[in-house]
């Protein structure tokens, strides 16, 4: 099979191709317009392989978009594209807008085309895996609101309340996705995750951010007390997930995915200050990298708790993360550790290190 993926530069994308190319015998278009977050060095490690192709384009761009589904001739589509940050769509949402809103609608109205040429095997076959975010749900009940706050988990049937200009945008194209499905019979998935983290995260997400400050003796900027929980996902298990949704999960579902790994942003930033401790002890006088903690003013409309419930995907698809998050968060401090000439390139693109940027 042939795998179109859009924003296989990125964090997650880059995961999820390494992913395939590794271990199955499928090939992949690599479909990315390679913004500020796209980044092909997360792909040297796979980019000689025959099976793997490039395409620098923007999902915006009808034209482009027909003449690469005209060449590739893609089996699934796997929708990654995005602008991902948070921060960065409260100080600017129109790129959010035109993305995620725009690029979802322009690629869905391609692919419906391209598809409706398909002979009846290969359309019976095709997929459109749209890949989105649990942010589209809003908050759930906080343990210091309530004693059984911890109770409620987003299903796939919770109603949707994004709260920030991102989350409104990714919300939207879900239910463009939907619409496509209801009214065209166009073969779509949705799959809604969790916070990601692992190896290739752009440093201006919290923990990459909080490895790389901790290391040069920098502020570690948690937003108000740190008490917003979120449920992280290693993002090599999102990968896995999302392959086994693409090929194995039912047209018109939508599947949770999540590590039941609910964290304050706080025992967060102590469990990586840890493994500092640990693995790269401070030379200076710091006595903990935890001391290098700052409370920062807190985020408009923050979201205070998510957590996935992920048993559709468990039952039905037999998935579960590999890594708990003692594990994974090991895995991802040695990463930066042992890259941090990968750290510096990106740093020295796009980023502006005196913003206190936070993906949480
Ligand atoms: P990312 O910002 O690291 O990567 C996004 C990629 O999309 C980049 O390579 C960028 O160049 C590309 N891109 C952006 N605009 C484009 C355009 N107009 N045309 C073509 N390519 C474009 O994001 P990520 O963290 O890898 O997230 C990937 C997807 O997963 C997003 O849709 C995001 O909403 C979703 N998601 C992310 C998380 C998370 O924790 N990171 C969790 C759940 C869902």
């Amino acid at each position: 099979m042939k795998f179109l993926i859009t924003g296989g530069a990125g964090f997650i994308g880059s995961a999820v191709i390494r992913h395939i190319i590794n271990n199955t015998d499928n090939s992949v278009i690599n479909l990315d317009k390679l913004t500020y977050a796209g980044n092909l060095e997360n792909l040297l490690s796979i980019s000689n392989n025959d099976r793997y192709t490039f395409e620098q384009a923007d999902i915006c761009d009808r034209s482009r978009l027909e003449q690469i589904f005209k060449q590739h001739k893609p089996d699934i589509i796997m929708h990654l594209a995005a602008e991902s940050h948070v921060d960065r769509s409260i100080d600017g949402p129109s790129e959010f807008i035109q993305t995620n809103i725009v690029g979802t609608y322009t690629l869905l109205e391609v692919a419906r085309a391209y598809w409706n040429e398909l002979d009846n095997g290969r359309k019976q076959a095709f997929r459109f895996h749209h890949i989105s975010t649990d942010e589209v749900f809003g908050d759930l009940p906080h343990p210091s609101d309530s004693t059984n706050a911890l109770e409620h988990l987003f299903t796939e049937n919770t109603s949707y309340e994004p709260s920030s200009p991102y989350s409104a945008s990714k919300a939207s194209s879900d239910h463009l996705v939907r619409a496509w499905l209801r009214t065209y019979g166009f073969p779509t998935l949705i799959t809604n995750c969790s916070n990601n983290y692992g190896p290739y995260h752009f440093p201006e997400k919290l923990i990459p951010l909080v490895i790389l400050n901790a290391l040069e003796g920098k502020d570690l900027p948690i937003y108000g007390q740190g008490d917003q929980i979120r449920d992280w996902l290693y993002v090599e298990d999102h990968a896995h997930a999302l392959y086994k949704v693409a090929t194995k999960g039912k047209v018109g579902e939508t599947y949770n995915i999540g590590g039941h790994n609910e964290k304050t942003n706080l025992q967060v930033v102590q469990t990586i200050c840890e493994i500092l401790n640990e693995l790269a002890p401070n030379s200076s006088d710091l006595v903990s990298y935890a001391s290098l903690i700052t409370h920062v003013t807190d985020r408009p409309g923050h979201d205070r708790r998510y957590a996935i419930d992920a048993t559709k995907i468990g039952k039905e698809l037999n998935w579960k993360p590999a890594e708990t998050f003692e594990s994974g968060i090991r895995k991802t401090v040695l990463w930066y550790l042992n890259n941090q000439q990968w750290c510096q390139r990106v740093l020295n693109g796009n980023y502006r290190r005196d913003r206190l940027g936070v993906k949480i």
